[in-house]
């Protein structure tokens, strides 16, 4: 299993980081082990500043469609992510680290009502009782149609691979103790905490 994840994919998101909007899709990959289920999750203990990104993350079924979706954190180790793009190279360090990929349970579109009804519901990020995040999918710089049809023209896909669809702005350090509260819509709140 996969994890295609897309970088700079709401213009304010790019703009807090002083990044320019790209001109396709930022394709970047987290391994599939990263993955992390559960209300709990770790630090690693060699991180100095790991970010929250909350993102939608839609699953390919057997026939590489889109069929279920998820509440996903993109945790992302900054420090080392801005030493790797000022010297120009992969991120994988900063983005694919041991469980930088908290996610809820699975829902399957269908059931939330389909591609429509998801589209007007706001997502958010709750940390320790305060709003760091809010997004709507209908705020991204490359829809859900361009991306996949961009990430299946281009890579592997393969079923049961997921798709992170990029985070709004707000970004910021988390530490151990802190809780997170990620809501959408009429998709069940997931909420983590971080262990200490
Ligand atoms: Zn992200």
């Amino acid at each position: 299993m996969n994890i295609w994840c897309v970088g700079r994919n709401y213009a304010d998101h790019a703009r807090e980081l002083g990044n320019s909007v790209p001109e396709t899709p930022l394709i970047f990959l987290k391994a599939g082990s990263c993955l992390h289920k559960g209300p709990t999750f770790e630090l690693p203990s060699w991180t100095q500043e790991v970010h929250h990104e909350l993102e939608v993350a839609f699953q390919f079924d057997d026939q590489l469609e889109l069929n279920c979706v998820a509440l996903a954190l993109d945790l992302t180790e900054r420090h080392f992510q801005n030493q790797l793009k000022s010297k120009g190279q992969p991120w994988t360090l900063a983005k694919s680290f041991k469980g930088a990929c908290p996610m809820s349970p699975s829902q399957s579109l269908k059931d939330l009502g389909g591609l429509a009804a998801i589209l007007d519901w706001e997502f958010s990020l709750e940390v320790n009782d305060q709003v760091r995040q809010r997004g709507h999918l209908r705020e991204m710089i490359y829809p859900l149609e361009v991306l996949t049809e961009y990430v299946k023209k281009h890579f592997p896909v393969s079923p049961s691979d997921w798709l992170l669809t990029g985070t709004p702005a707000g970004v910021a350090a988390l530490k151990k103790g802190d809780r997170l509260l990620a809501k959408w819509g009429l998709f069940p709140a997931q909420s983590w905490e971080i262990q200490s």
